[in-house]
């Protein structure tokens, strides 16, 4: 069995990112993203904090806006509109879960969408449904897809089982895996609370994909002998022994399913880590094409 080492996959993202940023800054541009927070949930603030910290680590310029609880929809689309506008920033992301006064909808809507580095705006959504490229994709299934190419994973005529069916995660993943390409043309099963006989159906794949947001819901009764597992799960279970008084868990119990799987992300330093790494990939791709750089002459030519 193969750990799928997370951590150490988006370390080798970021230091694609570090080339890519000094590329972008001989040819006198520089990445900026912009992340909007609404409210004091102490969760969505420690994300942020960690994008905040990554933004600054790469030489990414970072506007941190935290804005009360209060904030009308009225304040927080003007906000998004000055954003928008603002040349310096090339990548807006509003911190999800907004309070429930806020309509999430159209303050995805109201993102311009090239910089909508999350990947949520229809526009980006139907180009990743198009498999048009140049769109943003969001970055936990970009991460997954990562994951899987860093590790040799093929993906091609393989039968893939998504349990999930989000717009964050489960349908974009699922869109992803089975577009025309390297890292795609899989045979992808979307699967959901209402799907029948949901063990047996997982039991088809050669690569799950856990996001369901139910702690270790996965079992072995789910896995196939030698599949690949990825769990996208984050759950924090009560853990009286734990510093903190909880622990991360996963949508995959882990001890279960590890000894027969070919390969599995851990949770946490798994799928976690290569979220955010994403998130600084897309923004400096958002960066380059608003400014017609074509990133991939840095491949071809190495940093000049
Ligand atoms: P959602 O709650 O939006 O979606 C959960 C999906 O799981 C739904 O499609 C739901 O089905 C399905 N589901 C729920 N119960 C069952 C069941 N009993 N059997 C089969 N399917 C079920 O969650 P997200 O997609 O946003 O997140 C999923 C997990 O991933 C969470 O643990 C979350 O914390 C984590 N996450 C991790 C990220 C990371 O960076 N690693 C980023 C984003 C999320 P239905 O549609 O029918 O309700």
């Amino acid at each position: 069995m193969q750990l799928i080492d997370g951590k150490a996959v988006s370390s080798s993202v970021l230091e694609d990112c570090r080339a890519q940023i000094e590329f972008l800054s001989n040819r006198g541009c520089s990445p900026g993203l912009a992340v909007v927070l609404v409210g004091d949930d102490p969760a969505s603030r420690a994300y942020v904090r960690s994008k905040e910290r990554t933004c600054h680590e790469l030489g990414i310029h970072s506007v941190k806006m935290e804005l009360s609880a209060e904030t009308t929809q009225d304040e927080l689309l003007g906000i998004i509109a000055s954003l928008n506008q603002d040349e310096d920033v090339d990548g807006i992301l509003v911190q999800s879960p907004p309070p429930a006064h806020i309509d999430e909808r159209a303050i995805i809507l109201a993102i311009d969408p090239s910089k909508d580095v999350d990947g949520f705006h229809p526009v980006n959504v139907a180009k990743l449904a198009l498999e048009e490229p140049g769109g943003f994709v969001p970055c936990t299934p970009l991460g997954c897809q990562r994951l899987l190419g860093h590790y040799g994973i093929e993906t091609r005529g393989r039968r893939v089982v998504v349990v999930g069916r989000s717009m964050i995660v489960g349908k974009p993943l699922a869109m992803l895996l089975m577009a025309r390409g390297d890292l795609g043309d899989a045979t992808v099963t979307v699967a959901h609370s209402r799907t029948d006989d949901l063990p047996g159906v997982c039991l088809d794949a050669d690569i799950l994909v856990a996001a369901v947001g139910i702690p270790e819901f996965i079992g072995k009764d789910h896995v196939k002998e030698g599949a690949v597992v990825i769990d996208v799960g984050i759950n924090r279970v009560e853990d009286k022994g734990a510093k903190k008084g909880y622990r991360l868990v996963g949508d995959v119990n882990f001890d279960e399913v590890a000894s027969r799987c070919r390969a599995i992300t851990p949770v946490p330093g798994g799928v976690g880590p290569m979220t955010i790494a994403m998130l600084m990939s897309n923004t400096v791709k958002a960066c380059a094409q608003r400014r017609g750089i074509d990133l991939a002459d840095l491949t071809e030519t190495g940093l000049s």
